[in-house]
C-alpha cells in the first residue's frame, strides 16, 4: 500500500482563505489591519527564505508585514529596549524573532522579552504554559502545524500511540504537549535515544510518529509501524535537494498517511505563525 500525501500546501490554502475572511471582518470592526513586525539581525540567506514566504503570505492575507534587520553586533541591551518599544506601540500586533541569532543574543531572554501577547511565535514561557496547561492561544507555529497535519487524517487521537523523534522547545516539546491534551500516549526520543540504540524499537510502535531532528534519512523505511501517519518535520539538503528525516519512498510503502518533504511542514508552519498573529490581533483589540 501506498500511502496518501499529507500535502502541507492544501491545508494551509483552506486556513488561510479562512484568516483571509476574518482580517476582513476584524478590519471592518476595528479600523486597522494587524501587523507583524519581524526581527532580523544581520543577514543570511537560510533565514531570507522565511522572510520571503513570512512577507507574501501575510501580504496575502491582509497582514502588514515590516522587517527591522538590526546590526550583527547589536547588544541584548539594546534589542531588549526595541522589543519593548514595540511591545508598547499599539500598531504593532505581532513580534518574530528570525534565526539564526548572534552569539551574544540569548534566545530565551529574547523570547521573554516580548509581550506574551504579541508573541507571535508562540515561544514566550507564558504561553509554553498555556500549552502546558492546555489552554493556549498562541502556540509554537511548527508544533500547531504538526497538529493540524494530524489531524487532517481524521484519525481518532484518543488512546493512540504517538512517538516524537526530536525534543526541540519549538517541536518536540510543545507538541508532546498538545498531544498528550487530546490523550494520545506519547513517547519522547532524542538524541540520548538514539545514542542508546533504542530509536527503531520506540519508531516501530508508533501509531503516529513525528520525526524533528534534522539528519537526512535517520528513520529508516523499514521501522514504519504498517498504517502509521508519519510527519516527517526535519529539512535537510543533501546533494542540492531537500529531503526530510524519514526514508521517504520506504516509509510511504507502509504508512497510511506521509508528509513530503518539501511541501509538507513547511507551508503550514508559515500559515500557523499568521493565525497567532490574528489570534494576537483579536487578543489586543478585544474583539
Ligand atoms: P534541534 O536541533 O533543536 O533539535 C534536534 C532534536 O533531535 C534534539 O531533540 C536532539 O536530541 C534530537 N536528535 C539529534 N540526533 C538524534 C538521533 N540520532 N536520534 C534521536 N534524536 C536525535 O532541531 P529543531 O529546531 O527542532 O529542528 C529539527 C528539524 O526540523 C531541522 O531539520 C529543522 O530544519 C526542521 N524544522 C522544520 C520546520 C518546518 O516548518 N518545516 C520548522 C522548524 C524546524
Amino acid at each position: 500500500m501506498s500511502a496518501q500525501l499529507l500535502e502541507g500546501k492544501i491545508i494551509a490554502a483552506q486556513i488561510k482563505q479562512d484568516l483571509r475572511q476574518e482580517v476582513r471582518s476584524l478590519k471592518q470592526k476595528s479600523g486597522r489591519s494587524p501587523r507583524l513586525v519581524s526581527i532580523q539581525i544581520g543577514e543570511n540567506p537560510a533565514s531570507a527564505v522565511y522572510i520571503k514566504s513570512q512577507k507574501k503570505t501575510a501580504q496575502g492575507l491582509g497582514i502588514e508585514y515590516t522587517l527591522e534587520t538590526l546590526e550583527l553586533d547589536i547588544s541584548q541591551k539594546t534589542l531588549t529596549r526595541l522589543i519593548e518599544g514595540l511591545n508598547h506601540d499599539e500598531t504593532v500586533s505581532g513580534i518574530i524573532v528570525q534565526l539564526p541569532l548572534p552569539k551574544a543574543i540569548d534566545h530565551r531572554l529574547t523570547m521573554s522579552s516580548i509581550a506574551p501577547e504579541k508573541d507571535a511565535e508562540g515561544m514566550h514561557p507564558e504561553n509554553l504554559g498555556r500549552v502546558l496547561l492546555g489552554n493556549a492561544k498562541l502556540a509554537p507555529c511548527t508544533a500547531q502545524a504538526a497538529m493540524q497535519l494530524i489531524e487532517s487524517t481524521g484519525i481518532t487521537l484518543y488512546g493512540k500511540e504517538a512517538v516524537i523523534v526530536g525534543h526541540s522547545e519549538i517541536v518536540g516539546k510543545p507538541l508532546s504537549m498538545l498531544l498528550l491534551n487530546k490523550f494520545v500516549t506519547t513517547t519522547v526520543c532524542h538524541i540520548a535515544t538514539g545514542e542508546r540504540g533504542n530509536l527503531a524499537e520506540h519508531v516501530k510502535r508508533a501509531e503516529i510518529l513525528v520525526v524533528a531532528v534534522g539528519k537526512a534519512e535517520l528513520v529508516k523505511g523499514d521501522w514504519i509501524k504498517e498504517g502509521a501517519i508519519v510527519i516527517d518535520v526535519g529539512i535537510n539538503r543533501v546533494e542540492g535537494k531537500l529531503v526530510g528525516d524519514v526514508e521517504f519512498e520506504a516509509a510511504r510503502e507502509r504508512a497510511s498517511f506521509i508528509t513530503p518533504v518539501p511541501g509538507g511542514v513547511g507551508p503550514l508552519t508559515v500559515t500557523m505563525l499568521m493565525r497567532n498573529v490574528v489570534e494576537a490581533f483579536r487578543m489586543q483589540e478585544k474583539l
